[in-house]
């Protein structure tokens, strides 16, 4: 539905995007994360044809984004917080001005999500709260049920209620529909993304199925025999551990590797006899944290070097 080759964007001297590839499979809902700045949103503004590549190219439902028509956009369903909107109409004569241009438009869907999220038809849409304009754009977004629905931060500066309400209306609504969500709500996208992206800085860190993911990422507590020391133990920690924590008897890291057998194995091998290994999955949430705490702190050996500082 969406393939990325090696986009490049340039603002001036600053390159926000250094490099991109990926792709979004067809009825996936792809989850696009990164800490601010990393380059999210200049990437859907590209996908979307609001931004021209300096390099590189994006393909949408097989048709370069800079060539997309009508027809591919009467498929594609987009949701931003900065969405321009006729602020001089109401709800209901926006939605009469939009449906023409639709030919899928759904008049009974349209109705229904309206009601359920309880827009009231004649409201100006400059009167329209934060919350029920992230509403409206949905409705508008979702009504003509496009094969691919794109969404910018939809969540952002929605209270709990109404991210809940909209994510369940997105879930009821959207079935079939292919996503790429871009979102600091973790929480909110985890267990309804099948695939992430990780953006740092303009640069793809990776790009995996959620089942992956989360079945590589443990969070390790291990108890051991004794005391652990750093008498050059930091040197045989495996690559895969982040973020390395050791307080008396007990090392806790995250294994970026994980898998059954081996980790028994890799425990003893680098820290010697243990009384106990507990291995506890992990949320998206504490994956990114994860994430982005090692790449704050620069380097993998930083992270490891905490055995050996914090005993
Ligand atoms: P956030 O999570 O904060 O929304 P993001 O991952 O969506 O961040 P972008 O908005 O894509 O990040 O910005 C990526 C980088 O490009 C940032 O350093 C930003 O300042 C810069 N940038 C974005 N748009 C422009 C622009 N129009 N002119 C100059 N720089 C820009």
């Amino acid at each position: 539905m969406i393939e990325v080759h090696r986009l490049w964007k340039q603002f001036g001297r600053l390159e926000a995007l250094q490099g991109l590839s990926f792709a979004v499979p067809e009825g996936s809902a792809f989850a696009l994360i990164g800490a601010n700045g990393a380059g999210k949103t200049t990437t859907i503004k590209v996908l979307m044809n609001i931004l021209e590549p300096s390099r590189g190219h994006t393909r949408v439902l097989g048709v370069d984004s800079r060539r997309l028509t009508p027809q591919e956009l009467s498929q594609i369903g987009y949701v931003s917080e900065n969405q321009d909107m006729p602020a001089r109409l109401t709800v209901a004569e926006y939605l009469d001005y939009l449906r023409p241009f639709y030919p899928e438009w759904d008049r009974r869907l349209e109705g229904e999500m309206r009601r359920q999220l309880r827009l009231p038809p004649e409201r100006r849409l400059s009167d329209l709260s934060h919350g029920m304009r992230m509403k409206m754009c949905l409705v508008c977004a979702l009504a003509y049920r496009p094969r691919l629905l794109v969404l910018d931060e939809p969540f952002s500066g929605l209270d709990p209620l109404v991210r809940e309400e909209f994510m369940e209306e997105l879930l009821k609504q959207a079935g079939g529909t292919t996503i790429l969500i871009s979102s600091h709500e973790l929480s909110e996208i985890d267990g309804v993304a099948t695939h992430v992206a990780f953006l740092d800085e303009g640069r793809l860190l990776f790009e995996e199925s959620m089942a992956e993911l989360s079945g590589r990422f443990r969070a390790v507590r291990v108890t051991l025999d004794s005391l652990a020391s750093g008498d050059g133990r930091s040197e045989r920690l495996p690559e895969s551990w982040l973020n390395v924590q050791a307080r008396g008897s007990v090392v806790s890291f995250v294994e970026t590797r994980f898998s059954e057998p081996e980790l028994g194995e890799r425990v003893r091998e680098a820290l010697g006899p243990v009384r106990a290994i507990d291995a506890e999955p992990m949320g998206l949430r504490a994956i990114f944290i994860t994430l982005a705490k090692w790449k704050r702190e620069g380097a993998a050996g930083e992270s490891r070097g905490a055995l050996a500082q914090s005993v």
